[in-house]
């Protein structure tokens, strides 16, 4: 079975806030072997709804409306299904009854406009809302020309109420589905979208089963596999040989599954090879540190970090030699070396992990004021003036195997720069422990 959901509301249509509703039932009903077609998103516009409603109801077994239900002049959804129907909008004496107790139990007198609540389309059923006043609406409409009816759930917007009514009263109306629908994420770090879409092949085709697609996120690539079948063990069956596959065509790239982060995988790693880990970032101003320290657990490996923006700082806390510094600059590979080699002997860790300067954009280069981001210039740190076009970062790693230095280019996107080096520091970090299982 298919659905489609639409969205009602102003608030949303502005970009004022939010449809989380839409995401919700969408994994609702995917749990209940439904897959979900299409979400439509419509101001409060009786027309536009009205619209709406035509043309899904015409091709869709099932419909979910979130929103619209309200007391208030612009809450238009019931009035919208009575326009589709050509029906009245009838009182339905019981819902009245519902709505005045609970004004009552509050000690608050029933605006007159709430009235309207109680109000359903000729023929619909009214979905009792255990947490607020607004009922739903449940009906079967089947449009002109077409064969089959269309069945409707009308859902008050407020999630909580959402939530409660879409389990309570919709999901037992829907039978149980003849289908189960689940999912795997499969987390990467290391290589583009593109470039993992080469690497996966046939695999991401559209309308395979187990279908795969891959979405990013700060640089983390991730392949989403949904797999349909009649029993949850066919769809465990079918996701377990996606997901070998997909590791065996991407190697290292993977790092972890469903809500894994580079930092999880790195405290667990630390973790099992019993080994300790200290940072020293300038360009990444304590993201790494923040990152590990977010981690359960990550009191057993890591050490503590430092932060040193500037010469004195990895001078002092580091042991930086100033003749290092004055000969490369602090945005050079061997600055990078000693600050990790400092960090380490310093946390008296066996790992120590080192970020560098990273240039940052300059002000008033915002790519989208005119010109692409690839044209973004960076601010040089080293002497603050010349601009440069191609930016790098260095990430140092010293370890029991000595230290590694590695530039990180920033072309891309300067919003998520940050965030793009501390993790591709983490996954410097976790390639070597890997190498030394
Ligand atoms: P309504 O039923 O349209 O009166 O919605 C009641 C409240 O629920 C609104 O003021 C919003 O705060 C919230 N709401 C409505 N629709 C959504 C939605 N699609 N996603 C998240 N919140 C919503
Ligand atoms: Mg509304």
């Amino acid at each position: 079975m298919h659905a489609e959901i639409i969205a009602v509301g102003s608030e949303l249509t502005t970009g004022e806030k939010l449809d989380t509703n839409s995401q919700w039932l969408s994994l609702a009903l995917a749990d209940a072997g439904i897959s979900v077609r299409s979400h439509l998103t419509v101001a409060d516009d009786l027309e536009a709804m009205v619209d709406a409603l035509r043309s899904l109801a015409a091709r869709s077994e099932l419909l979910i409306v979130s929103g619209g239900l309200g007391p208030t002049l612009d809450d238009l959804t019931r009035q919208a299904l009575a326009v589709l129907t050509g029906g009245e909008l009838v009182l339905h004496e019981p819902s009245l009854e519902h709505i005045r107790e609970m004004f009552a139990r509050r000690a608050r007198p029933m605006p007159e406009r709430n009235v309207i609540q109680a109000m359903f389309p000729a023929g619909s059923t009214p979905l009792p809302n255990a947490r607020g006043t607004a009922p739903g609406i449940w009906m079967e409409w089947q449009s002109p020309g077409c064969t089959t009816a269309c069945r409707i759930a009308a859902l008050p917007g407020v999630p909580s109420e959402l939530k409660e009514m879409f389990h309570r009263e919709v999901l037992p109306r829907l039978g149980g589905g003849a289908r189960v629908i689940r999912r795997r994420r499969i987390n990467c770090f290391g290589a583009g979208e593109s470039a993992v879409e080469d690497l996966l092949g046939e695999l991401t085709a559209r309308g395979r089963d187990p279908e795969i697609g891959i979405t990013a996120h700060e640089a983390t690539i991730t392949l989403r596999i949904v797999a349909v079948g009649r029993t949850e063990a066919e769809c465990r069956e079918k996701l377990e040989r996606a997901a070998t596959e997909i590791r065996s065509r991407l190697g290292g790239l993977v790092f972890g599954e469903e809500d894994d982060e580079l930092e999880h995988v790195v405290v667990r790693q630390l973790l099992a090879a019993a080994c300790t880990l200290a940072t020293a970032e300038s360009g990444t101003g304590g993201l790494l540190a923040h990152r590990l320290t977010q981690v359960m657990g990550f009191r057993g490996c890591y050490r503590g970090g430092v932060i040193v923006p500037d010469d004195r700082a990895k001078m002092t806390l580091l042991d930086v030699p100033p003749d290092v510094l004055a000969a490369n600059g602090p945005l050079s590979a061997e600055t990078a070396r000693a600050m990790a080699e400092g960090c380490r002997r310093r946390f008296g860790t066996d790992y120590a992990l080192a970020v560098t300067e990273c240039p940052e954009p300059l002000k008033g280069s915002d790519p989208f004021a005119g010109h692409s981001s690839a044209q973004v210039l960076y601010r040089s740190p080293a002497k603050g003036s010349d601009p440069v076009h191609e930016p790098i970062a260095w990430v140092a790693l010293a370890g029991p195997r000595g230290v590694s230095v590695e530039e990180e280019r920033l072309a891309g996107d300067p919003a998520i720069l940050r965030s793009r080096i501390a993790k591709s520091a983490l996954n410097r970090l976790r390639l070597d422990l890997l190498r030394g299982e």
